[in-house]
């Protein structure tokens, strides 16, 4: 890979801010996007505006042609079987509460179980407390050991006969564990329970495929995998998808209206209500065709490379306490140096250029896990150097002593 090339897309990246340059490190939050995705939006908008899948005329013809593309164009960059089991949303946290709402509906009664893991981003644990509650159904967690892998052997202890849905993260955003998906899938097939993955982790860092792990439902964002805001995925089997009824009533997504009946429209279209971001759904597929370009496998094997660099010269750091040590890791580090309070560190870094996050990263369960308020997080992007990472240390040591 030619970083030096590949952040030439990112003009982003050139800035200085407090005269320092910036070293982006808070990609698990949000990547930066290359040129070619925020051009092709201004492309879009000049050249082929006009509301989908309901007009005559050439522009939109064109636009909901290009959109339906762009849905091939995800469900072939995760494995899905066909086009028809991507609904496009907002982002990951739609698609949660999506599935959540409507698999509820459908398959949830008073007493049903729900598994989800003590790692989850409140994302994958809110939406599933507000539909158990309405439904009168439980939620049970999965625990996590001290170097943050999920207890496998717990989590085969938590299925009963009231068992509905296991929804797990892929990777976590806190401890960068990578979980074992297809071992987990196969565990609540066995028990014929369905599984949601969240991928919103993953999809920005390695190669995806929805069939090899059999995920019932795979879900992820756009913005996290150098797309741009506001459009997320949710990729579904057909069979459960057809099962389940729409999340949101309007346009688009009906067959036909009376006030007497309404009859819904085929998928993915009946989980799509009122007009779609289509220009971000096209953008999307821009992102993805950039990250093909320079390959998955090359993406995987520079950020590795990164992480165990970094690893090699935070380990040097006296009294620090890494929260994560899976052996099978990916894109984010979280750490806590002796008592200082990762804002402070957080705010100093970024005096000097180092933008990293610090907080409970929408997990607080897992904090009270580890029994910690929150911890520093650096994580990383397809552009990111060696470079920057002496430059965090770098940082790192004039702050440290500051704040000890
Ligand atoms: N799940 C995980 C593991 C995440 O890391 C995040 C965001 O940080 C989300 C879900 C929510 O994603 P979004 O805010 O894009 O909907």
């Amino acid at each position: 890979m030619d970083i030096e090339k590949i952040r030439q897309d990112f003009p982003i990246l050139g800035q200085t801010v407090y005269n320092k340059p910036l070293v982006y490190l808070d990609n698990a939050a949000t990547t930066q996007k290359p040129r070619v995705v925020v051009d092709s939006m201004q492309e879009l908008y000049y050249t082929v505006n006009a509301n989908v899948h309901r007009g005559v005329h050439y522009l939109s013809a064109r636009a909901t042609e290009m959109l339906e593309q762009a849905r091939e164009r995800v469900a072939s960059f995760i494995g899905s079987e066909s086009a028809q089991n991507i609904i496009f949303t907002r982002g990951t946290t739609e698609s949660l509460n999506l599935i959540a709402s409507s698999f509820t509906k459908a398959f949830v009664k008073p007493g049903s179980q729900i598994i989800v893991s003590a790692m989850e981003h409140h994302s994958n644990i809110v939406p599933w407390q507000l539909e158990a509650v309405r439904a009168g159904a439980e939620l049970k967690v999965i625990p996590v050991d001290e170097n943050g892998n999920l207890l496998l052997d717990e989590y085969k202890k938590l299925f009963t006969d009231k068992t509905v849905l296991v929804s797990v993260t892929h990777v976590s955003n806190v401890l960068g564990t990578v979980n074992p998906v297809a071992e987990l899938a196969q565990i609540a097939h066995s028990h014929n329970v369905p599984i949601v993955i969240d991928g919103a982790q993953s999809t920005p860092h390695m190669k995806i495929d929805v069939r090899a792990i059999d995920a019932d439902f795979f879900v992820f964002s756009g913005h996290k995998m150098y797309g741009p805001t506001g459009i997320g995925v949710l990729y579904g089997k057909r069979e459960l998808l057809e099962a389940m009824p729409p999340y949101q009533g309007g346009g688009e997504m009906i067959k036909h209206v009376s006030f007497e009946k309404t009859t819904y429209n085929e998928l993915p279209y009946k989980f799509e209500a009122g007009t779609p971001d289509y220009i971000a759904a096209i953008a999307l597929a821009r992102a993805i065709d950039y990250m093909d370009g320079i390959g998955i496998d090359a993406i995987e094997q520079h950020e590795r490379e990164l992480m165990q660099y970094a690893m090699q010269r935070l380990s040097a750091i006296k009294d620090i306490r890494f929260i994560g040590n899976a052996a099978h890791r990916s894109g984010v580090i979280s750490f806590l140096v002796g008592n200082i309070h990762p804002t402070d560190m957080g705010v100093l870094l970024d005096r000097l250029g180092i933008a990293v996050r610090t907080g409970h990263h929408c997990a607080e369960p897992l904090m009270n896990r580890y029994g910690i308020p929150g911890t520093l997080r650096i994580s990383f992007g397809l552009y990111n150097t060696i470079q920057e990472i002496d430059s965090l240390i770098a940082a790192l040591d004039r702050v440290i002593p500051m704040l000890s």
